[in-house]
């Protein structure tokens, strides 16, 4: 097994290396992986933050064969390099933009948002884009299809729960966008945190069935208590979870909720204070 190191190039198969970025957090693991993709033309997948030392050490590995940077999402710990390094080499940005929720890096910018299904194809290698909206509303992974090797971002990272954030985020979504990626023929994920991850399908759904098991748990409390805020509601579907991880667990609620009141088993109140998400009251029908 690879070490995820910031500042060490790791060569993880004939066509991709990764550069981990020196962001290592509570959010964000050992840090950001920065996939290099290809050996004379250039993609990288995911620049990572904008900081000097991670930009310098991906511009040493490429030299003058960047052309391409494709970022998974526009969050601040993925693609806010990417626009430093457009100024600096020349190449290409590739991704998809949306409407700043105030969580979206805003440097980055692209003359045409990429679609599902689009490939990016050089004589090394071919990579396809495939929407999967869940963790954030503008999330592609990327598939090397000669390897089945797929770039994840955070749609699926490695050692901890990916985060969804409603209104950007979306449970159903995210549920959705994992099954969808069962259709494809992959044989590992590169996640945008944490080492390689060689059993998709088992990990694919290890997932959904987690995120199942906590939607019953959300049930099985919502039938105790009947009603009640996020705040209120968070100790006991999260009583497994360190109090620290409270507020952020308080999110990833929001999101099963919301998912819920969309398959019609919860009801919401009808004002929605997205601005105050703590306050927001869900109940079952009577
Ligand atoms: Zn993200």
């Amino acid at each position: 097994m690879n070490s995820v190191t910031p500042g060490i190039v790791e060569q993880l198969t004939d066509r991709i290396r990764r550069l981990v970025a020196g962001n290592g957090g509570v959010m964000t693991g050992p840090g950001t992986n920065t996939y290099i993709v290809g050996r004379e033309q250039l993609a990288i997948v995911d620049p990572g933050p904008n900081d000097t030392a991670h930009i310098d050490a991906i511009l040493n590995v490429v030299g003058d064969k960047l052309r391409w940077v494709l970022v998974t999402h526009t969050h601040p710990d993925h693609s806010p390099a990417a626009a430093v390094l457009a100024a600096k080499t020349g190449a290409q940005l590739i991704g998809a933009v949306m409407t700043d929720d105030g969580h979206q890096d805003s440097t980055f910018t692209v003359v045409r948002n990429i679609q599902h299904g689009e490939c990016l194809k050089t004589s090394e290698y071919t990579l396809l884009a495939i929407h999967t909206p869940g963790h954030v509303a503008n999330h592609f992974c990327y598939l090397v299809e000669e390897e089945g090797m797929l770039f994840t971002g955070d749609h699926i990272i490695n050692g901890s729960t990916v985060v969804i954030i409603p209104p950007s985020g979306d449970m159903a979504d995210y549920l959705a966008s994992l099954e969808h990626l069962k259709n494809y023929n992959i044989s590992a994920l590169c996640p945008g945190h944490g080492d390689v991850m060689p059993e998709p399908i088992q990990a694919i759904q290890g997932i959904i069935d987690h995120r199942m098991r906590r939607e019953a748990k959300v049930l099985k409390v919502l039938q105790q208590e009947r009603q009640g805020s996020l705040t209120a509601l968070t100790p006991q579907v999260y009583e497994d979870v360190d109090v620290s991880l409270h507020p952020v667990a308080q999110l990833s609620l929001w999101a099963h909720l919301l998912k819920l009141e969309k398959d019609g088993v919860v009801l919401r109140e009808s004002e929605p204070h997205w601005a105050f998400g703590d306050e927001i009251w869900f109940y079952l029908p009577q």
